[in-house]
C-alpha cells in the first residue's frame, strides 16, 4: 500500500500500484468498476479503478456487474499476453489473473458520466459532486492541495510560528466585504458576523505575546463570485511580532517555495525566481498592481513627446504606449477593433495603434488613421521612445493618468494571452512561475461620493514613516499620496496573498480612524476592545494571508478555483447538491427571532 504502508483486510495494493515488479504475488485490491467487457459465456475483463489508477482484471466467471459497482478483487499479478501491453496507463504492463470477485457494493448507473473527455453541465457536476470526485483530474487537485497545506503547516512551524484557531462566530471584521451574519437565539435581534479574516484575532494575540501565530484559516466574504472567488476561502493566515517588512516577505516566501517543493520538486522550485517591485513601478510599467512579468511588453510614457500636439485626440493628461513585437503580421484589422472596443469598454475614449513599416526614416515608416495629425517630430519621437522597428505594432491609450495605465495594462495582459506570450497554465520549468512582491502600496486606494478615504488594505495598515503627515481629519486628495507598508505577494498576474506591518501605537490608529472620517463615538463602538488591548502594550508586528484556493488552482493548471474545492458553490453561491441555502422552520425562526417575507409559489 502507498499509505498507510501496510495492507488493510480489504486490500493488500492500490489498484494504480502494481508492476511488474509484483508478478506472480497474490494480491487484493478494492475499487469501483470503470469498464466490463466480455469475451463470449466465461471470460471478462474488469477494469477496476481507484484514486491511484486502473488495473484490468480478468474473470472466469459470469458477473451481473454495472458500472460503478464496488469490488474486491483477489488474483494473481501477470504479465498480460503479448499485444495487449497498455502504455497509457500506469499499470499496463500486468493485469490480475486468477480472479475471485466479491461484490462490496451495487450501483446505479451513475446520473453523469465520470469519462473525464465528456464535458458536464457545472450545475450537475455538483449536484453529484460526490462521483464528480472520483474523476481523476479533481483527485489530482486535492491531492495538490493537501500537499500545499501540509507543506505550508511544516514550513510555518519550523520557523517558530503557533497554529492557533479563532473562533467563527465573532463581530464583523473590517476587511471591506459584506459580512455573513448569524442570528443569535440566545440574545434574539443580536447578530455575529463570520470573519472575513481572522484579522482581529492575530493582532490581539500578538498583543497576548503569542509572538508568531498561523492558521489555515477560513474566511467568508459575500461577495459576487468569479472564477477565482468563493463566499469562503482558505488562507494561511500569518502574524509575527517585532518584525519589519523584510522578515515578513522572508517568512512567506520561505512557507512558499516549500510547498513549490512538495508539488513540483526540489529542481523546479529551487530556480523560482521572487522578485520585488513598488506599487508605483508596477503601475507605471505593467499597468496594474498584480503584474504579469512572465513577458515583457511594457508601458513607456509617452507623454511628454506630445506635449504640444495638434491632434486633438493626443491632448491628454497622459499618453502611455506598448510596442508589440512584430504585431504587424500577428494582429489583424479585425483584433485592433476588438481592442479598440476591449478599451471603450474598460472605460478609455479610444485606442490608436501604428504600424512600422519598412522605411528606414521613422517618421514616414509609421502607418495608422493618426499619422497624418502627427509631426514627424513626434512620429519619430514615439518609435524610438518604444524602441519599435518594421514589422512592430505600437497602440497608445490617452486619458486620464489612471485610466491610460489600468486600460493599457489590461490589453497588454489580453495581448499576453492571445499572442501566447506565456505557457498558459502549464507549469514545465521555473521560468512558468514568476513571483513578484509588490510593496509600497498606497493606503488609501481613492475617495468614495462623500469623499471620505477607501482604505487600500485594512485599516489597521501602518502608513509610511515619512507619510503620516498626509493625514488629516476630514480626508481630500492629498492623503491619496501616502504610501503604507502594505505589500501583495503576486504570481503569474494573480494577487496571491496581501500583508502589512500593523498600526500599534493608539495615536496612529486613532488619526487613521479621523481621516477615515470615523466619528471618536463610532471607533469606540466598533473598535473599541480593540483601542483598548492597544492600551497594554501592543508589542510592533505585521503579518500576510495567502489564498490557497488561487495557489493549488495555479499549481494545478486550472482557472477556476472550484476545480480545486472539494464541495464549492456555483456562480450564484448555490450548493446543487444539499439545496443551501434554504428555507428554516418556523419554529426555528421564531427562536431566533427573525421574520422573512414567504416563501414564494
Ligand atoms: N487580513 C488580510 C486579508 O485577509 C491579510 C493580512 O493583512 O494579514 O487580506
Amino acid at each position: 500500500m502507498n499509505n498507510p504502508n501496510q495492507a488493510t483486510n480489504y486490500r493488500t495494493h492500490y489498484c494504480g500500484e502494481l508492476s511488474a515488479e509484483n508478478i506472480s504475488n497474490q494480491v487484493s485490491v478494492c475499487g469501483w468498476v470503470k469498464r466490463r467487457r466480455e469475451h463470449g459465456e466465461k471470460l471478462a475483463f474488469i477494469d477496476l479503478y481507484d484514486h491511484t489508477g486502473i488495473i484490468q482484471c480478468v474473470v472466469d466467471e459470469k458477473l451481473n456487474l454495472g458500472g460503478e459497482f464496488v469490488l474486491k478483487i483477489t488474483g494473481t499479478v501477470s504479465e498480460r499476453p503479448e499485444g495487449t501491453v497498455n502504455p497509457n496507463i500506469k499499470t499496463g504492463d500486468v493485469e490480475l489473473t486468477e480472479c475471485e470477485v466479491e461484490i462490496l457494493n451495487k450501483a446505479e448507473p451513475p446520473p453523469i458520466p465520470l469519462d473525464e473527455r465528456v464535458e458536464v453541465d457545472e450545475n450537475l457536476r455538483l449536484r453529484y459532486r460526490y462521483l464528480d470526485l472520483r474523476k481523476e483530474k479533481i483527485q489530482k487537485n486535492l491531492r495538490v492541495r493537501a500537499k500545499i497545506n501540509e507543506a505550508f503547516r511544516s514550513s510555518m512551524s519550523e520557523q517558530g510560528f503557533l497554529e492557533l484557531e479563532t473562533p467563527l462566530l465573532i463581530v464583523s471584521t473590517p476587511e471591506g466585504a459584506r459580512d455573513f451574519v448569524v442570528p443569535s437565539r440566545l440574545h434574539n435581534g443580536n447578530f455575529y458576523a463570520l470573519p472575513q479574516s481572522p484579522q482581529i484575532f492575530k493582532q490581539l494575540a500578538m498583543v497576548g505575546g503569542i509572538d508568531r501565530y498561523y492558521q489555515i484559516a477560513r474566511c467568508l466574504r459575500d461577495e459576487d463570485l468569479r472564477a477565482d472567488r468563493q463566499f469562503e476561502f482558505m488562507q494561511l493566515d500569518v502574524e509575527a511580532s517585532f518584525v519589519n517588512q523584510e522578515d515578513i516577505i522572508e517568512i512567506i516566501t520561505a512557507a512558499t517555495k516549500n510547498a513549490l517543493c512538495a508539488v513540483l520538486g526540489d529542481e523546479i522550485s529551487e530556480a523560482v525566481e521572487f522578485s520585488e517591485m513598488t506599487y508605483e513601478t508596477a503601475m507605471e510599467n505593467y499597468g496594474s498592481d498584480k503584474p504579469d512579468t512572465r513577458f515583457e511588453m511594457l508601458l513607456t510614457d509617452i507623454t511628454q513627446i506630445f506635449e504640444n500636439t495638434q491632434a486633438n485626440v493626443f491632448k491628454a493628461e497622459c499618453l502611455k504606449a506598448i510596442n508589440v513585437l512584430g504585431g504587424v503580421d500577428k494582429i489583424s484589422r479585425a483584433q485592433i477593433d476588438d481592442l479598440t472596443d476591449f478599451s471603450k469598454k474598460l472605460g478609455a475614449k479610444g485606442l490608436a495603434w501604428f504600424k512600422v513599416g519598412p522605411k528606414v526614416d521613422a517618421a514616414e515608416s509609421l502607418d495608422g488613421p493618426l499619422t497624418k495629425f502627427l509631426s514627424a517630430d513626434e512620429m519619430k519621437a514615439l518609435v524610438e521612445s518604444v524602441s519599435a522597428s518594421s514589422g512592430d505594432l505600437i497602440l497608445v491609450i490617452a486619458d486620464t493618468h489612471q485610466v491610460a495605465n489600468r486600460v493599457l495594462g489590461q490589453i497588454r495582459v489580453q495581448l499576453g494571452t492571445e499572442l501566447s506570450l506565456t505557457s498558459g497554465n502549464e507549469i514545465q520549468s521555473a521560468e512558468d512561475l514568476n513571483f513578484v512582491w509588490v510593496t509600497d502600496f498606497p493606503l488609501f486606494e481613492g475617495l468614495d461620493e462623500t469623499g471620505t478615504p477607501i482604505c487600500a488594505h485594512h485599516l489597521f495598515t501602518m502608513p509610511h514613516e515619512d507619510d503620516i503627515d498626509l493625514l488629516v481629519t476630514g480626508g481630500g486628495e492629498g492623503m491619496l499620496k501616502a504610501r503604507s507598508l502594505a505589500y501583495d505577494l503576486v504570481l503569474n498576474g494573480w494577487e496571491l496573498g496581501s500583508g502589512s506591518i500593523r498600526i500599534h501605537k493608539p495615536d496612529i490608529q486613532e488619526r487613521v480612524f479621523a481621516a477615515l472620517g470615523l466619528s471618536e463615538e463610532e471607533t469606540k463602538k466598533r473598535f473599541g476592545y480593540f483601542l483598548d488591548a492597544y492600551k497594554f502594550g501592543a508589542p510592533p508586528h505585521g503579518g500576510f494571508a495567502l489564498g490557497i484556493d488561487r495557489f493549488t488552482a495555479l499549481l494545478s493548471g486550472e482557472e477556476n478555483i472550484r476545480e480545486v474545492i472539494a464541495f464549492p458553490k456555483t456562480q450564484t453561491g448555490q450548493d446543487p447538491m444539499t439545496g443551501a441555502p434554504n428555507r428554516i422552520s418556523d419554529i426555528h425562526l421564531k427562536e431566533l427571532g427573525v421574520q422573512v417575507p414567504p416563501e414564494e409559489k
